[in-house]
């Protein structure tokens, strides 16, 4: 088959689809791939690394999108991406498409086989291609609260591990799926003190019986809320109820009542965050200031480490890249139920029934 890389073109975009690690398993394979020149540029990957594995370096985009049979790509196509898809070409990238209806329609219209990373599921019931990015942001939550927690950036000047003879921050994790476990990580890895709190009581469970004692959890009620963000110095919020808004857990009237110069790190902003005084901010300008508490509120956090992002996206989206290479997208999705749970986009129908249900299209 032969596999197209585009650089990607979305503001601030510095990640990219595929590594010269998989273009070398591609081409052994005997496939054909063509990079966009500059395509990895972003994250220190060069041309000649990707010459090497075996690419072909072809220049702008419309040289890809003419010739390959796949697009492999990280962010969701831009108009005039949408516009130099082929009919019957394959498209695998993120899409977001259920609050997207311009892009749904585009890609509805070009004809082509769109498969979403964040709808390939995997036998435990979790979303393995959207888990990378949450790990990224997880363990990145507590790097940005713990800088957001000295002086010179409005906090109130805590170092998170303490020293000997003085105490260590207090962090308190609301929810603890995939960002939370990875923030509580790293937050007991520099010596704070760290609850997690989930409303499942089987995660709860599973983190207890996997950290023990240095990790403390907390059902999560009101009542428990309170407690915890009352005398936390960094509070990151880390739930999600799957296709609905984030749950606003963080009322202002709470937020006033917080430690002045802590720091909440919302991390479920991209779902609308669990602050009530949450909005979305950029790596350019990453906090505000409400009522004397610091708000990181950034909505693509790993975009800040592209690098590391790439690699924990590429090294997940990898093994279905060589399969739809291999076997065609029929075939693919014919023998990996999960791989089709990613189907959203098929010849002109959306194929995914709550992408469909959300866009008002008939499944
Ligand atoms: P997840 O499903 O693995 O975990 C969510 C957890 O929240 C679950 O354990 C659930 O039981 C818990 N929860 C739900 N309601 C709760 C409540 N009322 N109180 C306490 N816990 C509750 O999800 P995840 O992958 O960890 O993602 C968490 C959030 O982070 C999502 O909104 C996701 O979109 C977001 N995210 C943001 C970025 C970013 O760049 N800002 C990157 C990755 C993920």
């Amino acid at each position: 088959m032969i596999i197209g890389l585009p650089r990607e073109i979305k503001n601030h975009e510095y990640r990219v689809g595929l590594t010269p690690t998989g273009v070398r398993e591609l081409t052994a394979r005997g496939h054909r791939v063509l990079v966009e020149r500059g395509a990895g540029a972003g994250v220190g990957l060069d041309d000649a690394a990707y010459v090497q594995a075996g690419s072909q370096m072809v220049e702008g985009a419309e040289s890809v999108f003419a010739k390959a049979e796949m697009i492999v790509k990280v962010k969701e196509p831009q108009p005039n991406e949408c516009a130099m898809l082929r009919p019957g070409q394959i498209l695998f990238t993120y899409l977001h498409l259920a609050p997207d209806p311009e892009q749904a329609r585009l890609l509805v219209d070009s004809d082509a086989v769109a498969i979403a990373y964040e709808t390939v599921t995997d036998a435990q019931g979790g979303l393995p291609l959207l888990a990378p990015m949450s790990e990224v942001a997880g363990r990145m939550a507590v790097q940005a609260g713990a800088h957001a927690l000295e002086k010179a950036q409005g906090g109130r000047g805590i170092l998170l591990g303490g020293v000997p003879g003085v105490l260590p921050g207090n962090v308190a994790v609301i929810g603890g799926g995939v960002v939370g476990v990875n923030a509580a990580r790293m937050a007991l890895g520099l010596g704070a003190d760290v609850t997690v709190l989930d409303r499942d009581l089987n995660r709860l469970k599973q983190l207890d019986a996997q950290y023990g004692p240095r990790l403390k959890t907390l059902y999560s009620t009101t009542d428990a809320l309170e407690s915890a963000v009352f005398q936390a110095d960094l509070v990151i919020g880390a739930v999600l109820i799957p296709g609905a808004a984030a749950p606003k857990l963080v009322t202002r009237d709470m937020l006033s009542r917080m430690r002045p110069g802590a720091v909440v790190v919302d991390v479920a902003i991209d779902q609308g965050g669990c602050f009530e005084t949450s909005h979305p901010t950029t790596h350019q300008d990453p906090t505000y200031t409400v009522d004397g508490v610091v708000h990181y509120c950034v909505a693509n956090m790993p975009g800040g480490v592209a690098r590391t992002a790439t690699f924990a996206l590429t090294q997940a989206t990898l093994p279905h890249v060589l399969a739809l290479a291999d076997k065609g997208y029929r075939q693919a999705l014919h023998d990996d139920p999960h791989l089709r749970a990613g189907l959203n986009v098929h010849r002109g129908d959306i194929t995914h029934p709550a992408v469909a249900r959300d866009l008002g299209y008939a499944y």
